[in-house]
């Protein structure tokens, strides 16, 4: 049978088996496989020729059971409603499994930013908001950047949205600038927290992080950020990256600095000197202790999982790992560090943001991540717990957290 490889598909499949080994109540599986609220709408952007097109926009508030909804907004040519749903499905999880006091959404627009000027992103991201703001807010749903959107994005976005309400109310959205009221640490966070994650993982099976060898595949937020935080401050060897146009490797390990002037030079990281040049399917099959997927869905299928020799794999990026891969590695004993657990640390540093902005006041570099190294050290520590005590692996383990917090308060609610 071919495998399925449609994000919402898998993400409904994970539920299903955390719903099976909790034998969770029919009705409320039935509830927590849905959406609970969509937008679809156009956005008409004039270009710089003159000429208006019209792009695709989404908004999923996926669970707000537990509180507002939160999740970022993805730019993509291959965006797909599916996608959305997929990634806001993700985010209900991943703020439970955290346990902070946030529902699950997220948004896409069908676009290709790196064929748009400034201007006209800026008209786009600015259309957006005109679209959501009725739906969104701190009471209500948290926008946040995902891949192809920025802090410079989130301000545009910000802007519009405090010029329709008449008020400054920054908490709307995270993963600001610092001078919109952004939090110290949040660019780094989605890294730095999997880099915490990373290092409870090697202490458990036996690895100690300073002699650790990773391949980290993508160089953009997440992957660069765990290049340079992973090399400077845990003292990890990155011996192989790579970005969507292939990779770069050397035994020896990859100076961060030097590859960041190399990929500033040239828009990639292939032709770096100093490096092999391989492909995005030899770096997945790197012998390394670590393999850190911090780019898109579905790169560890059915059909290379067999080929993994990684120790622990680190899923900084959403959905990288298909079911059938997911079987493959666990029987192949492969410590799985699962998406929603692994690149939490980008919001709950959002969260940090919005409390930040509520009273105002804002916290240094280090109280952040001290903060966030205590929160998703618990969240580690507890999915390892269930994992252990219910002899499942640890996505399930996480699932079977996450599901309980969000069908608990489903039930509290009384919605079913
Ligand atoms: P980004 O746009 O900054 O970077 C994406 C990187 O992936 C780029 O280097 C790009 O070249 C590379 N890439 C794209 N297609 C590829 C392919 N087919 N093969 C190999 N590399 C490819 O995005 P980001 O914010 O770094 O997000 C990366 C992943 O992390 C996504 O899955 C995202 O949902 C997830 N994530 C991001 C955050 C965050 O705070 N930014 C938080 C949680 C999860």
């Amino acid at each position: 049978m071919k495998e399925n490889l449609n994000p919402f598909a898998i993400a409904q499949s994970q539920l299903d088996e955390a719903a099976e080994v909790l034998q969770l109540d029919p009705d409320m599986h039935a509830f927590l496989r849905e959406p609970m609220r969509e937008f679809h709408f156009t956005i008409p952007v004039r270009m710089d020729d003159g000429t208006t097109q019209t792009f695709q926009g989404f908004r999923v508030q996926y669970n707000d059971a537990r509180g507002p909804g939160k999740g970022g907004i993805r730019f993509h040519p291959d965006e797909t409603i599916d996608t959305v749903r997929a990634l806001a499905a993700w985010m209900t999880w991943k703020t439970a499994v955290s346990d902070i006091p946030l529902g699950g959404a997220k948004g896409g627009v069908i676009c290709d930013p790196r064929q748009m000027s400034s201007d006209e992103v800026e008209r786009l991201s600015r259309g957006y908001m005109r679209n959501i703001a009725r739906h969104i807010g701190i009471t209500k749903d948290i926008p946040a950047p995902d891949v192809n959107t920025n802090p410079r994005i989130m301000s545009w976005m910000l802007d519009e949205y405090e010029t329709i309400i008449g008020r400054h109310e920054p908490g709307t959205i995270t993963g600001k600038p610092l001078e919109m009221g952004g939090s110290a640490g949040r660019t780094a966070a989605t890294a730095m927290g999997g880099l915490f994650t990373m290092r409870e993982a090697a202490k458990l099976n036996g690895l100690n992080l300073e002699e650790a060898t990773c391949a980290i595949q993508g160089f953009g937020n997440v992957g660069s950020f765990t290049h340079k935080l992973g090399q400077k401050q845990f003292g990890m060897k990155v011996i192989a990256i790579s970005d969507e146009y292939g990779g770069i490797h050397n035994d020896n390990g990859l100076d961060y600095d030097d590859v960041l002037a190399h990929q500033r030079q040239t828009g990639k990281l292939m032709g770096y000197l100093g490096a092999e040049n391989i492909s995005n399917q030899e770096l997945l099959e790197m012998k390394v202790d670590i393999l850190i997927p911090a780019a898109i869905e579905n790169q560890l299928t059915s059909k290379n999982a067999d080929q993994i020799k990684a120790k622990i794999v680190a899923e900084l990026a959403n959905g990288p790992t298909t079911p059938e891969a997911d079987n493959i590695l666990n029987d192949k004993g492969v410590y799985i560090i699962p998406d929603f657990l692994c690149n939490a640390g980008g919001v709950i540093v959002s969260y940090f943001e919005m409390v930040q902005n509520g009273y105002q006041y804002y916290w240094e570099e280090s109280m952040v991540h001290e903060r966030l190294d205590r929160k998703i050290k618990t969240a580690f520590q507890a999915v390892n717990h269930m994992s252990q005590s219910k002899k499942v692996d640890t996505r399930v383990a996480a699932y079977l957290m996450a599901v309980n917090r969000v069908a608990e308060a489903v039930r509290l609610r009384g919605w079913v």
